[in-house]
């Protein structure tokens, strides 16, 4: 990853500007920096206040769904009936998505702070950050600044707890999120009724993601329209995002830039492109749940909420995976769809037979043994995998596959018609 971070002259940096600073990481630190003043202030502020600032500054949610943060705020009930929960979703499992990790290992106060401001905007005295079992490192740094945090008195009446889980990707998913904390499999709940109405324990529940929390004591120190004027394109696309970037580029890893920035310049210029002798064949934009872009695409997309939508995909949770003109699509298509069918929670049918039948025939058309009808039954199989299920996994599987074949299709034919070498895979 090249730490200690070095960020490049393009980037905004907001988020990241102590990645690599390991004083930053304790309480001493980052109080020495300013910490934890934004929280002593939403303090002593009504939460419907602290709320209208974060709506003012147009955050929205940086975990996929770009969702507004302050509206989903306040969605919360006004009347305080019934105790609130705060759920922060550090099980970062999205492939090609690697920041949350890094605010966690490096900036932990950061997420505290941001946790802890949240919470009282939505009158939570809960908050439980539930961090991605595998995340060893992440959870201890948290352990210590939790306790640092809690030792110091900084969150007045509100309880902060985290939470392993046991890395299963679908615990990302808000509502098996919630099932898994209260101790039950974390398998996704049906829609309505949504978490500000019934979330954990049937109570009234707000769940965001680490890179959308740490944000917001930035936000409350320096004001929301010091974050809306960190805007490239689109007045909706406000602030700065990390952008997880691997694959086929020269220096992968994680960089920050303000929305609205061109993808082709995160690509060429601050990745340093495909290595020598290779050029761009195509990008998946959004980690790996999102619709597969061309080049064409790519080189003309901008990284908004908007802009990429624009392209045909969706800026997702900022994980840019991309592949030069060595990749194999059928086969990078079928590694997607085979990580599906593995995460699959099983609950419904068409995800837990279309995710395995899709890796199947991807798999017997890259063995050489594909019939010719395979395209048509795959794009079957994925129009029945889409927007029929509990939660989007199953869509998520299908996009990269109805993508591919539409941009893609000369490499699926090559195999069908045996003018490419079999590849056996199981
Ligand atoms: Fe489970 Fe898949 Fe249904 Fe989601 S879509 S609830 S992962 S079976």
């Amino acid at each position: 990853m090249g730490f200690p971070h070095k960020s490049h002259p393009k980037e905004t940096v907001v988020l990241s500007q102590y990645f690599g600073d390991a004083d930053a990481r304790t309480y001493k630190g980052w109080t020495k920096r300013g910490g934890y003043e934004a929280l002593a202030r939403a303090l002593k502020t009504d939460p419907v206040a602290v709320t209208d600032i974060v709506k003012e500054s147009g955050l929205r949610g940086r975990g996929g769904a770009g969702f507004p943060t302050g509206l989903k705020w306040s969605f919360m009930p006004k009347e305080k009936k019934r105790p609130h929960y705060l759920c922060v979703n550090a099980d970062e499992s999205e492939p090609g998505t690697f920041k949350d990790r890094e605010i966690m290992r490096w900036t932990p106060h950061a997420l505290l702070e941001g946790t802890a401001i949240a919470a009282h905007a939505i009158r939570a005295e809960v908050a439980y950050i539930y961090i991605r079992g595998e995340f060893t490192e992440p959870w201890t740094i948290m352990e210590q600044a939790l306790a640092e945090a809690n030792a110091a008195g900084v969150f007045g009446t509100i309880k902060v707890y985290l939470h392993r889980g046991a890395g299963a990707y679908i615990c990302g998913e808000e509502t098996a999120l919630m099932n898994s904390i209260e101790g039950k499999r974390g398998n996704p709940r049906i829609k309505p009724p949504f978490p500000a109405a019934a979330g954990l324990f049937g109570l009234p529940t707000t769940i965001n993601n680490v890179e959308t929390l740490a944000a917001v004591p930035h936000i409350l120190t320096r004001g929301a329209a010091w974050y809306r004027s960190l805007c490239l394109s689109n007045p909706k696309s406000t602030g700065t995002k990390l952008f997880s970037v691997c694959g086929h580029v020269q220096r992968p890893g994680n960089y920050e830039v303000t929305l609205g920035f061109p993808l082709k310049d995160l690509i060429y210029d601050m990745c340093g492109g495909p290595p020598t002798g290779r050029t761009l064949k195509a990008c998946i934009p959004g980690g790996s749940s999102v619709p597969i872009l061309t080049r064409e695409e790519t080189e003309s997309c901008l990284l908004d909420y908007e802009g990429v939508v624009e392209r045909g995909s969706m800026l997702g949770s900022g994980g840019v995976i991309v592949f030069d003109d060595s990749a194999d699509m059928v086969y990078q298509i079928m590694r997607l769809a085979k990580f599906y069918a593995h995460e699959s929670c099983a609950q419904c049918t068409q995800c837990r037979e279309g995710t395995a039948w899709t890796t199947k025939i991807l798999e017997r058309i890259l063995a050489g043994q594909g019939k010719p009808k395979d395209l048509d039954l795959l794009l079957d199989l994925s129009e029945n995998m889409t927007g029929k299920t509990i939660c989007v996994l199953s869509d998520s599987c299908a996009a990269p596959v109805v993508s591919g074949i539409k941009k893609f299709r000369a490499e699926f034919e090559a195999y069908l018609a045996g003018k490419r070498q079999p590849v056996m895979v199981g």
